[in-house]
């Protein structure tokens, strides 16, 4: 799903951020990749995104190399991942529930489309009850879960969270693992991007840590395998099709 092949990134003005790094993960893998700030983790996301290129190396998603993916594809590759960003990203004029149509709507899905899939992806992050309400009434969880929804929106294969903690408590960042495990256990790629040692080892995946803009550590690698699905079986798995 994701290769890196010996990426490196240098910004103008000379900063390396990335370092010659090479990983793969696999389709349906649930990876964190842990890291100081300043340790690369956003290059990272930029590069998957196509927000940024890389200087040498190859980025490839899906089998498309994003060096030399026209500027007209872009928007495509992007449907195909779902980011939840740290600060959310709501529009904060608009309700839950039009914050998530707007995503739809701007990609000119058909409004009878839109009436059916938004009330479903509310109810897949539990927050249907609430998808009328404006961002400010919510608490830091609730917003965050709506991020999730609008990242869901276009049942994408991979989805993102950046920093998932950031913004929240810990015990909302737990239920956010959960529910990013219950969209996992569907078959969807799930990157948690976050500087949190405990929460990137508390669920038995795998973890990639950064460093300096290079790859120290892999858990699949210590663990001898090329990804790891180690089980989740303490959290509830819920029965989710996306
Ligand atoms: P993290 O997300 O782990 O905090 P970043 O990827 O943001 O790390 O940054 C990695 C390194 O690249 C840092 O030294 C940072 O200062 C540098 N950097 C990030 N973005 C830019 C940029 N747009 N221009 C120049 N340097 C940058």
């Amino acid at each position: 799903m994701i290769v890196f092949d010996r990426v490196t990134k240098v910004y103008p003005g000379g900063n390396t951020a990335l370092k010659n790094v090479s990983l793969h993960i696999q389709k349906g893998e649930f990876v964190f990749i842990l890291g100081h700030s300043g340790a690369g983790k956003s290059t990272f996301l930029k590069l998957i995104l196509r927000e940024e290129k890389a200087t040498s190396g190859h980025v490839l998603v899906d089998g498309k190399d994003l060096s030399r993916m026209k500027e007209r594809q872009v928007p495509y590759l992007r449907r195909n991942m779902g980011v939840v960003f740290q600060d959310f990203r709501l529009i904060p004029s608009m309700t839950a529930y039009e914050n998530v149509a707007f995503a739809m709507r701007v990609t000119n899905i058909p409004e009878k489309q839109i009436r059916e899939r938004v009330p479903y992806v509310f109810e897949l992050v539990g927050l249907k009850e609430k998808m009328h309400k404006y961002p400010d009434e919510m608490s830091g969880g609730e917003q965050q879960r709506v991020a999730l929804a609008r990242a869901l929106v276009h049942s994408p294969e991979l989805i993102i969270a950046d920093e998932p903690t950031g913004n929240i408590d810990p015990e909302l960042s737990l239920e956010m693992m959960e529910l990013l495990n219950a969209i996992n256990s569907v078959g969807i790629t799930v990157v948690v991007v976050t500087h949190e040692h405990e929460l990137a080892r508390h669920f038995g995946k795998r973890v990639i840590t950064i460093e300096n803009g290079t790859v120290v550590d892999d858990s699949s690698r210590i663990m001898g395998q090329d990804n790891s699905f180690a089980s989740f079986q303490e959290y509830d798995q819920q029965e989710v099709e996306v």
